[in-house]
Formats: structure tokens, C-alpha cells, sequence
């Protein structure tokens, strides 16, 4: 997944002309500046969200995205449910994980993960269909894509979105099937969005 958080469409075109077709953007305001006409453009591309979903901007997200890769609780899967259900549209969702249970950060704990795979999937019938985690910056990242890995084989999910510019090969090894590249493929962003 190329993620294209403040880099507007000039520069994502070349990515496109490459054959390029999953894109990711962190904010939900951002990428309705420029993907709508991109996807006008080219019908087959596939745009992730990879940052937090407020409750207020659940309609716009479920308009505009394929996969929301952001579901960490029982409130905004239901709020997803709704939404979807209003739009007539049904964005594949994952849910984040957070591995290292930080407390700044976003994501279920690992230990509520697989319930919260259910209430969405089988009680909410929502497509279900990975989890995603980003891993604490001061650690190795491997246990944390091993864990991840293991809560998404008890639960019955496919996908894993784990890796990102600096540790992408190691996600690899570990079962990733996104891994989120932003900084390896657009260079350095300024100004710096999350
Ligand atoms: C920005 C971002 C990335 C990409 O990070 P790079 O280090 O630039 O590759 C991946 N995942 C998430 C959730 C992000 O916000």
C-alpha cells in the first residue's frame, strides 16, 4: 500500500501511471481533497484508511474508502454498521490492534481483539476482513507482528496490515499482506502528518 498523507495528487500520479492500485491516507478530510477525482479516474484503485475515525466522520469515511483498517471499538463498529446501512456501501473493515498497549495510541487491546472480531463480523455483519498494527517505535517489532499474526489465526482473518518504510521486510517474514509505505516510496514529508 503506497500511503499518500501530504502528498497531493501531482505527485501520486506517477504511482498510478506505474500501475500502482492500493492507497492509504491517515485523515479523512485529507483524502477527500484529492481522491475523489482520482478514483473518478482510475475505478479499480483501492483507498485504505490507516489513521483514527471519529464517530462525526463515519458517513464521509464509508463514502469515500474501501477498507477501513481502523475499527478499535465496539462503539464505532456499530456506528459503521449504521453508516453503511444509510450509504447502500460496504467498505471491507479491519481491526487495529495495539501490541504494545500504549497508552497514547490507538487500537483494541490484544486480549479484547478476537471479541470485538466477532460483535463486528458476526453480530454487526461487517466484512471483516484483517487486522493492522503499528508497533511501539522503541521496540523490535517482531513479536508485535507474531502477536498480531496469532490473533488474527484464532479468529479466522486473512489479512495483515503490519509494516511500514523502516520495517516492512521484517512484517514480510511474519505473514504481512499490506505492508503501509509512505516515507520509501514519496521521500521525507513535509510538514511531518503524524
Ligand atoms: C504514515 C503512516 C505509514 C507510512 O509510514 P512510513 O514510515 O512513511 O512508510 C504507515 N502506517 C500508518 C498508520 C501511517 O500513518
Amino acid at each position: 500500500m503506497a500511503v499518500t498523507k501530504t502528498h497531493d495528487a501531482a505527485s501520486i500520479r506517477p504511482v498510478l501511471a506505474a500501475g500502482h492500485r492500493v492507497f492509504g491516507e491517515n485523515r479523512v478530510q485529507e483524502a477527500e481533497e484529492k481522491w475523489p477525482a482520482l478514483k473518478q479516474e482510475f475505478p479499480d484503485l483501492r483507498l485504505h484508511l490507516i489513521g483514527p475515525l471519529q464517530r462525526n466522520k463515519v458517513r464521509r469515511a464509508v463514502r469515500l474508502f474501501d477498507v477501513i483498517e481502523t475499527v478499535d471499538r465496539a462503539e464505532l463498529a456499530q456506528a459503521l454498521s449504521a453508516a453503511m446501512a444509510q450509504e447502500g456501501r460496504r467498505p471491507e473493515v479491519f481491526v487495529q490492534v495495539n501490541t504494545g498497549e500504549e497508552m497514547q495510541k490507538a487500537g483494541i487491546a490484544p486480549t479484547e481483539a478476537a471479541a470485538l472480531v466477532r460483535l463486528a463480523r458476526d453480530e454487526l455483519g461487517l466484512a471483516v476482513r484483517g487486522l493492522m498494527c503499528i508497533p511501539p517505535v522503541d521496540e523490535p517489532p517482531g513479536l508485535h507482528f507474531a502477536l498480531l499474526r496469532e490473533i488474527a489465526r484464532r479468529s479466522g482473518v486473512l489479512h495483515l496490515s503490519m509494516g511500514m518504510s523502516d520495517d516492512y521486510a521484517e512484517a514480510i517474514r511474519f505473514g504481512a499482506t499490506f505492508v503501509r509505505i509512505g516515507t520509501a516510496i514519496f521521500g521525507e514529508r513535509t510538514p511531518p502528518a503524524d
